[in-house]
């Protein structure tokens, strides 16, 4: 193996075809059209048989950057970009599935990808089927019953569980199912899905592979036949990655390993202060050796990753006095950024359930979502100490 380490081609990789008049950096291409004085040039462009760009729907040499770029990172065949991280599975799910057809998944995905599957997919005559998340003798179950799709994600939001990839891709190829991953929470330095069996990787590069919550984009990666079907879809229905964000996401991606390592480092260390906190019922993280995905981290991933959750006493009265208190993070919805980013579930990935929902899927009304950014680990625990220390006890001691 000649290939280069994860934060080498994070800074290098994919770049140098997009590269003009000796930048040293991605130029931002904002031009919609590219034109040919050459009419006969010009139709072997439009039809594939000569490489180059013909309308920004469909192609941009920016955009090709970022798509090369985590193409390498995920040691993918091919890969193909989207203006959100939803677009990436939307237009995956859309390009895959057609009416009587079959899909399995978890009930811990991603609260939009849920969402796809109880609201739209059944809609479409699509049968969804969604099991225990952690539960893999049931989703093998399922899976053996026969399937186009089986969907995973690892880990999952908000509790952080983890599914054996290796396993469950086993099991889809079994049947003949396509194993598609979302990998947004683990990122490519943590876990390969495709390695592991997968055949399709989704992200929300929204998160940590841009990093700083200023740039909107998804990306597809894997076999080149699943790909080149997934690009076409897009192009026509167009969910077009926009080239000022695939600069931004490029510019993100090169501190990918250095910012993911760091955020690790930071969420163990803050799980393991969070577990002497008296005020703090659980904590999930898959880094801790009670963690019921422990193992399976340990096997799968590199590292636990940059995102842990934790649950309060006193639920979200708690919760309503102790994330005000915070100095050094957002409360907001995104989470893989630099800063770190706290929110309640309940308002969060599961905005859309019922308490009674929530409490079914093991979410407690005082669980808060912890995403770890880069700041000087001392300074994160001061500010958790400070805003536990800050809370009057009637609160959480009812
Ligand atoms: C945010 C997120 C998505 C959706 O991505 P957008 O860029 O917000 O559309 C999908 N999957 C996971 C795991 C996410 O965290």
């Amino acid at each position: 193996m000649n290939k280069q380490g994860m934060a080498t081609r994070a800074l290098w990789a994919g770049e140098k075809d997009s590269l003009a008049f000796g930048a040293t950096q991605v130029p931002v291409v904002h031009s919609v059209s590219f034109g040919y004085d050459d009419m006969d040039e010009w139709y072997d462009v439009a039809v594939g048989n000569k490489t180059g760009h013909i309308y920004g729907r469909n192609t941009n040499p920016t955009v090709q950057a970022f798509e090369e770029k985590i193409r390498i990172l995920e040691d993918a065949e091919a890969a193909t970009s989207f203006s959100t991280g939803m677009a990436a599975i939307s237009n995956t799910l859309g390009t895959l599935l057609f009416p009587g057809d079959r899909i399995v998944s978890i009930k811990d995905t991603y609260g939009g990808t849920n969402k796809i599957f109880t609201e739209f997919l059944p809609k479409q005559n699509v049968e969804v089927e969604l099991c225990e998340t952690g539960d893999h003798e049931a989703i093998e179950r399922e899976v053996a019953k026969g399937c186009k799709v089986l969907y995973l994600e690892s880990p999952t939001n908000p509790t952080v569980k983890l599914t054996n990839i290796e396993r469950m891709a086993k099991a889809g190829k079994e049947v003949g199912a396509i194993v598609i991953v979302d990998n947004t929470f683990a990122t490519p330095i943590n876990q390969k899905p495709l390695e592991l069996g997968a055949d399709l990787v989704v992200h929300s590069a929204t998160k940590f592979l841009g990093g700083h919550a200023d740039a909107l984009g998804g990306a597809v990666c894997g076999r080149k036949e699943l790909v080149d079907a997934i690009y076409h879809y897009r192009e026509i229905n167009g969910a077009t990655l926009d080239p000022m964000a695939a600069y931004l996401l490029i510019r993100g991606m090169k501190t990918l390993k250095l910012r993911v390592d760091k955020q690790c480092e930071n969420a163990i260390q803050i799980a393991r202060y969070l577990q002497t906190v008296n005020v703090v019922e659980s904590v999930f993280y898959p880094g801790l050796e009670d963690h019921p995905g422990h193992d399976i981290a340990k096997k799968q991933m590199e590292n636990f990753g940059g995102m842990l959750s934790f649950s309060v006493k006193g639920g979200v009265d708690t919760v309503r006095h102790l994330l005000p208190k915070l100095k050094f993070a957002n409360r907001a919805a995104n989470l893989g950024s630099v800063e770190t980013v706290v929110g309640p579930s309940r308002t969060t990935s599961h905005v859309e359930c019922t308490p009674e929902e929530r409490a079914a899927m093991g979410i407690p009304e005082g669980l808060i979502r912890y995403s770890a950014g880069i700041e000087d680990i001392d300074d994160l625990i001061m500010d958790l100490e400070q805003a536990f220390q800050s809370l009057p006890e009637h609160v959480f001691s009812k």
